[in-house]
Parts: C-alpha cells; structure tokens; sequence
C-alpha cells in the first residue's frame, strides 16, 4: 500500500510517500522559517497560505523522486491536529480532494502520534513496549507506548514545553526565532560551571516538568550581567542546556524504572539536541538501557511522520470525504489501531 502523508499543521509543509512493504519512497519539505522569521514567530495566516502553495507542488516532487503516479496513491493521510486551524484546514481540504478526484481513501493523522511513532523510522527501530519521550515545540510529555494507539500519560509539562523554553531562552539571548537549534550551537562555546540554574521539579516526586520558570531565571541572569557579550552569552545558554537536559534526563530514567521497561524513545524537536542525546546515551549505556531516536530530519515536522503513521492506521481509512480539523486534540483518545 502506497500512502501519501501531509503535515501542514505548524510552519512546515511536509509530504512524503511511504510503501508498506517498500519503507520511505520519498520525502519534501518546505519550511516557513524564513518568512516567519521578521516576526519572532509563526504568524498563522501567512502559514496557511504558504501550505496552499506548497501541498500540491511538493507532492509532485515526491512522485517523481518515487517514480510513481497519482493514481498509484492507495491512501492520503493527513495531519488532522493538533496544530493551527488555518493551517491544519489547508491540509485537510487538498487530502479530501486530492481523496475524492482519486477516489482513494484518507487517513487523518494525530500530530504527535507521527512525532511519537517517527523513532521507527529509524534503522534499527524500536519494537513495543517502549517508554516516549516527546519533546517539541509544544510538547513535552512522558508516555508508556504499548503499541500504537497504546498511550498511558506518564507526565507533561505543567507550564512551557522544552522546546518552547528553548525558544524563548533564545529570545531572551538575542538570538533569532526559532531559537533551539542557535540557543544549543551557541551552548557548544560555553563554559561548564561558570553559571549554575535551578533543576525545576527534579525532585518532584512525579513524572510531570516544568520550563518557565527556567526562563525567568535566565532572564534574570541576564539583567545581573553589565554587558552580555558573546561569552557571557555562550556561558548562560549551556548553565540553560545543562539544567533542561539534566530533567529531561533524570525524568526518563525515572519513567523507565516505573514502567520496568527498558527502552527509551525520544521525539519532537528537541530531541535533535546533541547534549541530549549525548547524556541519554550515557545514562542509558551505564544502565544497560537502549535509546532511540528518530533520524534527525525527522525530529521536527515533516510528511514521513505523517505518511508512516497512516500506514499504521489504514484500518480507519474512509471515504467520508467530510473533514474537520482538531486544533486541541488529546493523544491518549485515540483509539488502538
Ligand atoms: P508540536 O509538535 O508540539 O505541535 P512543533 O511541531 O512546533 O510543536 P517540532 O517541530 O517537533 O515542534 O519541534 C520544534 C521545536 O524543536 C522548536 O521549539 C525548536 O526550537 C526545537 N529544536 C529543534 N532543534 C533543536 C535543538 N537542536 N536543540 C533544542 N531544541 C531544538
Ligand atoms: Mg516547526
Ligand atoms: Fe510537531
């Protein structure tokens, strides 16, 4: 079965051709972070009119790249939410077009469950039960993943997700949207102890985070400073990196060890941070764990995530033809596939 994946719920527009029995067949993405860019963040008109651009064109791309036809599409999966509306809606629309002018079936798609299942993209890939770590730009949450459509919530963020705390630590810094990848390059100059920042909810007792007081911190930090010059400003986005990853970290094991399970799957954004999957390697190595990621062009958005998880999901294909999109939409409703 050939699925067509479209993820259009953010500022990415991602398509991707993913065989049942043959793996990927092809992948495009386009980012909008350039045009989002002047305005410090994703302003959702502007995304949904760049996705109508994008779908179609991108969509060709991946045939040709595949070798194949529109009419040798079986299914089109699509990002039904959680995400923009605006945005979200122009995926939805051109699916169920592109759904009915074809008469194939479509796949709405759960956001994170892509994120969350994108680790088996990888080779070698999990195989069930694991523990999820998903860390994205609006996300942060421990899950025990049994299988797909099998998700107990372990913990969350009570405030910011990580990759939101990146973000807007990188503001505070100076440094452009969006900030995580800048934030983490600007980490690898810094030097180790020169600033220390608190550990929010290390020791909790629970599985649950929470990111904005962190933020605050820093931006405390940078007021104490006279001048903010580029060492200073290395120094604080490691004592920030450290702090993040070292919760990250230590809530991980701790879910493992709840769970008793024995692998770890991280996704989401953050998840391509190299100090990270630097000290998850490390912790897991010592405890004879085994970690997982998704490649690293699948961390952040894009089709494969999307078109992969339809697959998994071709037993709710229809031909309605009648769609909504779910803005707000929690995982642990779905049902198992
Ligand atoms: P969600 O999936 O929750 O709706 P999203 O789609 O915006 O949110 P992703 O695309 O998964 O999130 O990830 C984007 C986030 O990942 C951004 O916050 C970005 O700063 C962060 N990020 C990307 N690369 C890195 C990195 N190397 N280090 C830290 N953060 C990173
Ligand atoms: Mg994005
Ligand atoms: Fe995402």
């Amino acid at each position: 079965m050939l699925v067509l994946g479209i993820e259009s719920s953010c500022d990415e527009t991602g398509i991707a051709l993913y065989h049942t029995e043959r793996g990927l067949l092809a992948h495009h993405l386009h980012s909008q972070i350039a045009m989002h860019a002047e305005y410090g963040g994703v302003v959702p008109e502007l995304a949904s009119r760049d996705h109508i651009r994008r779908v179609l064109p991108l969509t060709e791309r991946c045939l040709q790249d595949a070798g194949c036809q529109r009419s040798d599409i079986d299914a089109i999966a699509y990002t039904e939410g959680p995400g923009l509306a605006g945005a979200l809606l122009v995926g939805a629309s051109i699916a169920n077009a592109l759904g009915f002018a074809l008469q194939k079936p479509v796949i709405p798609v759960h956001h994170l469950e892509g994120h969350l299942l994108s680790p088996l993209l990888a080779d070698p890939a999990p195989a069930f039960p694991f523990v999820a770590l998903l860390v994205s730009g609006g996300h942060s949450q421990l899950m025990a993943v049994r299988g797909v459509g099998q998700y107990e919530l372990l913990g969350e963020t009570v405030d910011d997700a990580a990759g939101e705390a990146f973000d807007k630590t990188a503001k505070l810094l100076g440094l452009g949207y969006p900030g995580g990848p800048a934030l983490s390059r600007l980490a690898d100059q810094g030097l180790t102890g020169r600033f220390t920042l608190p550990r929010p909810m290390l020791h909790s007792g629970d599985l649950d985070f929470s990111f904005s007081g962190l933020k605050t911190a820093v931006l405390t930090l940078v007021r104490q400073q006279d001048t903010l010059d580029p060492q200073t400003q290395a120094d604080i986005a490691l004592a920030f990196q450290e702090a993040i990853v070292e919760v990250l970290v230590k809530k991980s094991l701790a879910a493992l060890k709840q769970t008793g399970m024995k692998q770890l799957v991280v996704a989401g954004g953050v998840g391509a941070n190299r100090q990270l999957r630097q000290q998850l390697d490390l912790a897991a190595e010592r405890r004879r764990l085994k970690v997982f990621y998704p490649p690293l062009a699948f961390c952040t958005d894009n089709g494969a995530m999307i078109a992969f998880a339809g697959a998994q999901r071709l037993r709710f294909a229809n031909h309605d033809y009648a769609f909504s999109v779910k803005p707000r939409w929690d995982l642990s409703t779905l049902p198992a596939a």
